[in-house]
């Protein structure tokens, strides 16, 4: 096996769900693991976030809440967006909590569920994000609707921030157009027992806005949505990508490694050559900026990132063919944060945490039910 792989710490992920849980009690937590945990691992994610004190998970599509219920979850799943395909019977079968927000989809899940079984949901209302979720004027009748349902039961009324990191005022307002159509719903007798809004940046930043629970994913993996984002304790990032150098030359200056020939070396070099590359999901467009650990040192990339290798120029250092090689993570003292890719890449760390494919195994260090 080629030695490139993402390693998981998933007693980081319990760590983090452990110090997200204090920082938003007593509202509860909902570990949202999505896109495979954020490229952690959907079902190791999952059990941690859960073992540190989640009660609720968060999928974006059934085949995601179904892969955890395959796998012996039996936490309660939302499923936080109406499936494209209307594929209701899953929803129903694997019993997962479907969000609603048209009444086509109320419908469809009052036929799949059957003669009256309270079969629960969670109404979303658009308060702001502008992308799914019923708009105000049209809640009152949805949530109607639902809560009239004898098949139905109207679980849960949330809502999703759009600048949650970075716009406290804009969220507030948010905030409060779901309290006022909470209060509305109460005056007609409908009380959704579990009222939630808040991501990792709305929960941390914005007690206001916890209400009975918070959707974290980001602070579940120990990476921050914005500088100012914080918790006492801190959040432990849960991923490395790492390989091993395979291969060492000596280069003299001016030589010019990788496709393209994009830079000479500045002086006789000891040049590293690495297997793993951009089909891994290491963006080319770190090639001429990007840097990695070595024996707990930093070293730039000396040329182009290649499908399946990299070349790193170690300089006038020794280093030896089996060391460790970190992209990704800490080593040594030093560490590469996916912060520093995302300001490097101009996107988000959420980008990085996701981008990394399926060639790269995940090993999962740490034991969930141990420590
Ligand atoms: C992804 C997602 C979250 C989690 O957001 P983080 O910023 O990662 O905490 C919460 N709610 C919804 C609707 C989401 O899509």
């Amino acid at each position: 096996m080629r030695p490139s792989w993402i390693e998981i710490d998933v007693d980081a992920i319990k760590s983090n769900a452990r110090v997200m849980s204090a920082a938003i009690a007593p509202a509860a937590l909902c570990a949202v693991v999505k896109a495979d945990g954020y490229g952690h691992g959907d079902v190791p994610s999952a059990e941690a976030a859960l073992a540190g004190g989640a009660s609720w998970l968060a999928v974006a599509l059934v085949e995601e809440g179904v892969r955890l219920r395959e796998a012996g979850i039996e936490a309660p799943i939302l499923l936080l967006s109406e499936p494209a395909d209307g594929d209701t019977a899953s929803i129903v079968r694997w019993n997962l909590h479907p969000t609603v927000y048209t009444p086509e989809f109320a419908d469809a899940l009052g036929e799949a569920v059957g003669a009256s079984t309270d079969y629960p949901v969670h109404l979303k209302l658009n308060t702001g994000m502008h992308r799914v979720g019923v708009d105000p004027v049209n809640a009152f009748s949805l949530a109607r609707k639902v809560a009239g349902d004898p098949r139905l039961t109207l679980e849960g009324l949330w809502t999703h921030f759009a600048v949650a990191e970075e716009d406290v005022e804009y969220t507030r307002r948010q905030t409060v157009s779901l309290l006022r159509f909470r209060e509305t719903l109460a005056a007609e007798g409908i009380e959704p027992v579990i009222v939630h809004a808040a991501n990792t940046a709305g929960g941390l930043l914005l007690g206001e806005s916890r209400f009975d629970m918070v959707r974290a994913g980001l602070g579940i993996y120990g990476l921050r949505p914005g500088p100012e984002v914080g918790t006492e304790e801190p959040l432990r990032p849960a991923m490395r990508v790492v390989s091993q150098v395979a291969f060492l030359r000596t280069l003299p200056a001016g030589e010019r490694p990788s496709y393209g020939r994009r830079r000479a070396l500045g002086g006789r070099s000891l040049v590293a050559t690495v297997p793993i590359g951009y089909a891994d999901g290491v963006p080319r467009r770190l090639s001429d900026i990007g840097e990695v650990l070595i024996r707990g040192k930093r070293y730039p990339l000396a040329g182009a990132i290649t499908m399946d290798q990299i070349v790193v120029d170690i300089g006038e250092d020794e280093v030896a063919v089996g060391d460790e090689v970190v992209l990704l993570g800490d080593q040594g003292e030093e560490s590469i944060t996916a912060d520093e890719w995302a300001s490097k890449l101009d996107t988000i760390n959420y980008e990085i945490v996701c981008g990394f494919g399926p060639r790269l195994p995940r090993r999962y260090r740490g034991a969930v039910d141990g420590q």
